[in-house]
């Protein structure tokens, strides 16, 4: 069997709560984290090559196109082509009777890149989903993969809304009821994660920040209640204060969200994107609509929860 043309919906992230603990010795730090997957999403197409595997062995080309897709890299630095090439490898060693294909691989962006949403992290996924639709491993080695190739990569797989500890790779599904609806601030600028993560290291060895919060026992019960406020009180993130200090302009989005009406605000993950939680669907479309007008924003738009990060797409 030749492989088939695939298409992979694959969702953003946000943290609900991010607990940071100090830096292991392999350099990450101990996270306790809830996740949760969003409506917006990327679209990756898997198709067979037109042209000589020039990325690896198994990737022909990268493309990408939608949200910021000048800032995706196309060469063998893209995490697709690492999902890509660990997968089929671990085929070829098990499975020497399958055909491996050669792929070309198209991105559709509506996740931000370096956004803190795990943009690139869902692309990866979204490659593992496909492959192992073509070329079965067992669940638990696809996971493994997952947690080789980044420490958001699982969670994209999984979606829904999870626990996770260690790097974040370690997940226990949360219950939680309803749809919640949120607001968030897109900037032009990136932030990258190791940098904030050190600038955290560096205002607690300053004794700039307060110690790690890793207490997620107040938003599940809010998560299970299903009200936008009783979640909106228990939203918390310990890397805030190291992008808002690498990014002080992130002040004012925050504060323009408020103004808007959001029940809270925060910096998503590693930022600098922000995240507004809304009553409604309609209050996160006037909280978009007045940070676009705010001028503190690059783009923003409304997104809601969804139960599932992952899925085919049929074509
Ligand atoms: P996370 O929330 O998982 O920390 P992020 O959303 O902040 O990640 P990404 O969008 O994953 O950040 O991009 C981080 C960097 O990774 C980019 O600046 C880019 O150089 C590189 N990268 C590799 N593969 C991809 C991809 N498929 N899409 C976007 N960026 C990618």
């Amino acid at each position: 069997m030749s492989f088939p043309t695939t298409s992979v919906r694959a969702c953003a992230k946000i943290n609900f709560f991010l607990g940071v603990g100090a830096a292991r010795a392999d350099g990450f730090h101990e996270l306790t984290t809830v996740f949760q997957s969003l409506s917006n999403h990327n679209v990756v197409r898997l198709s067979p090559a037109s042209g000589p595997a020039q990325l690896g062995e198994y990737v022909a080309s990268v493309s990408a196109s939608g949200l910021a897709a000048r800032s995706v890299p196309l060469d063998a630095s893209n995490l697709v082509v690492a999902a890509a090439s660990r997968y089929l490898a671990e085929v070829a060693a098990n499975h020497p009777e399958i055909q491996l294909p050669v792929l070309d691989i198209h991105i559709h962006k509506g996740i931000p890149t370096a956004g803190g949403m795990a943009g690139g992290s869902a692309d990866a996924a979204a490659v593992l989903h496909a492959l192992s639709d073509y070329a079965p491993l067992p669940r638990q080695r696809v996971l493994e993969i997952a947690a080789e190739l980044g420490s958001d990569v699982p969670f994209s797989l999984v979606g829904g809304t999870q626990l996770g500890t260690g790097r974040g790779e370690r997940l226990v599904p949360m219950l939680s009821r309803g749809t919640y609806h949120l607001a968030l601030g897109i900037q032009k600028q990136g932030l990258k994660t190791p940098e904030v993560f050190a600038k955290l290291d560096e205002m607690r060895a300053a004794g700039k920040t307060a110690e790690p919060n890793t207490d997620t026992s107040a938003l599940a019960t809010a998560l299970v209640s299903g009200k936008p406020a009783a979640v909106a009180a228990e939203m918390h993130n310990d890397l805030q204060p190291a992008a808002l200090s690498l990014m002080p302009a992130l002040r004012a989005t925050l504060a323009a969200g408020k103004d808007a009406g959001a029940l809270c605000g925060i910096v998503s993950g590693s930022g600098p994107t922000t995240a507004f939680l809304c009553d409604s669907a309609d209050a996160a479309e006037v909280v978009a609509e007045d940070l676009r007008d705010s001028g503190t924003v690059f783009d923003a738009f409304a997104v809601h929860t969804v139960p599932q990060g992952i899925g085919s797409i049929d074509t």
